[in-house]
């Protein structure tokens, strides 16, 4: 039976972070919530009979801040995935989680309804960075919230890690590393900063004390060595994961695999199209669904995306696979124009596979502008 990923976008937070540019809306009223989770559950029913021959293997809330809804409302759309959906059972079931936004209680019921994965977003073990950021916790906080997850039975918990945020170095980016690597976490996303059109952070960016890029490099560099000597293995370009903690559902996205996503914002890869719903709440609520983009995926995009979304990870692509699924030699649409880079030492080739090295992840961005623009 084929695979599916399905994602739910739950875009409330309870206040907007400085550098936030992702569709989430603070101090939304109860009703409010209860009004986009119908929609939410409206827009599953619909799409449940496309999906008849599917096995869902993944769940992934995402947001904004799931656990801003009450335990009942988000334990409910999980049931309601379940409903409409036929979902494994040792599927993945992850949600994303900020500090302090969840109790015993609250982690007691996510387990019930399913839930056994957390996304937690610590961003930085320091509290003055933390508060520059606009984040509406403390460290203590991120520590309590693992701590009361681990005691729920939340056996696979993933932090968030920021780098090259203001009046960030080395050292106090090694200190968050290390703190949150003694936690015991079995998976990092590590991402850096990126200042954002309309966000509070771009208003101010000449004024905010940012590292600048090369100490930006080097921060990317001390965190994969400090995790990697923590057992922390790299598998995607910002992802770290103990052996067999790498994230299913994220998985999805960079192998191009089947995907449905509900709620505003939220983007599906399915049946060899690709369609996003907008970011227009009020839209939705109404159950108009607004396409960004809803297009069948040519044969050159889908080689496209795949090869940028696979070389993202560490195993970089095997060229069997690509064989297999575009009836075509990888070396002969890319070698060539790999080679160059392969050459200088940024790629590593082999019969069986592409990836990039260490030196290759970090200009990674203008390489495959250069190959993929080619293509
Ligand atoms: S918690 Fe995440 S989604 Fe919410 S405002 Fe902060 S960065 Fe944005």
């Amino acid at each position: 039976m084929k695979k599916l990923g399905i994602y739910l976008h739950i875009p409330f937070c309870g206040s907007k972070c400085h550098y936030c540019d992702f569709c989430s809306f603070p101090n939304q009223s109860e009703n409010t919530k209860q009004a986009y989770c119908d929609a939410l559950c409206a827009q599953m029913e619909r799409y449940a009979p496309l999906a008849a021959d599917y096995e869902v293997d993944t769940v992934y809330f995402g947001g904004g801040t799931p656990t801003a809804l009450p335990a009942e409302m988000l334990c409910a759309l999980l049931d309601q995935v379940k409903q409409n959906y036929r979902v494994a059972k040792d599927a993945e079931i992850t949600a994303e989680c900020n500090p302090a936004t969840a109790n015993a209680e609250y982690f007691a019921a996510m387990r019930k309804a399913g839930f056994n994965r957390l996304s937690i977003g610590a961003q930085s073990m320091h509290d003055h960075e933390l508060r520059l950021l606009g984040r509406a916790h403390t460290v203590d906080d991120f520590r309590a919230t693992v701590q009361l997850a681990r005691a729920a039975g939340f056996e696979n918990i993933s932090a968030d890690l920021m780098y090259g945020i203001p009046e960030q170095t080395r050292q106090s980016l090694a200190e968050s590393v290390r703190a949150l690597c003694e936690m015991g976490v079995e998976h990092i996303s590590a991402y850096g900063l990126k200042i954002e059109e309309g966000t509070p952070f771009f208003k101010k960016k000449d004024t905010l004390n940012l590292p600048d890029d090369d100490e930006v490099a080097a921060m990317y560099e001390d965190t994969v060595a400090s995790l990697a000597m923590h057992g922390l293995m790299r598998y995607e370009i910002s992802n770290f994961a103990r052996a067999g903690y790498e994230s299913r559902h994220n998985l999805k996205y960079w192998e191009c695999d089947e995907y449905l996503g509900f709620g505003v914002a939220a983007y599906s890869c399915f049946g060899g199209r690709r369609f996003g719903i907008s970011r227009d709440f009020s839209a939705y609520l109404d159950t108009r669904e607004v396409y960004e983009e809803n297009e069948a995926i040519s044969q050159s995009e889908q080689m496209t995306e795949y090869v940028m979304l696979g070389l993202r990870l560490e195993k970089g692509i095997d060229k069997r696979a690509f064989a297999s699924r575009f009836g075509v030699e990888f070396d002969a649409v890319y070698g060539a124009r790999l080679a160059p880079y392969i050459g200088s030492g940024f790629v590593l080739d082999s019969a069986e596979c592409c990836r990039f090295t260490t030196s290759g992840f970090l200009v990674s961005n203008s390489i495959l502008s250069e190959v993929l623009d080619f293509a």
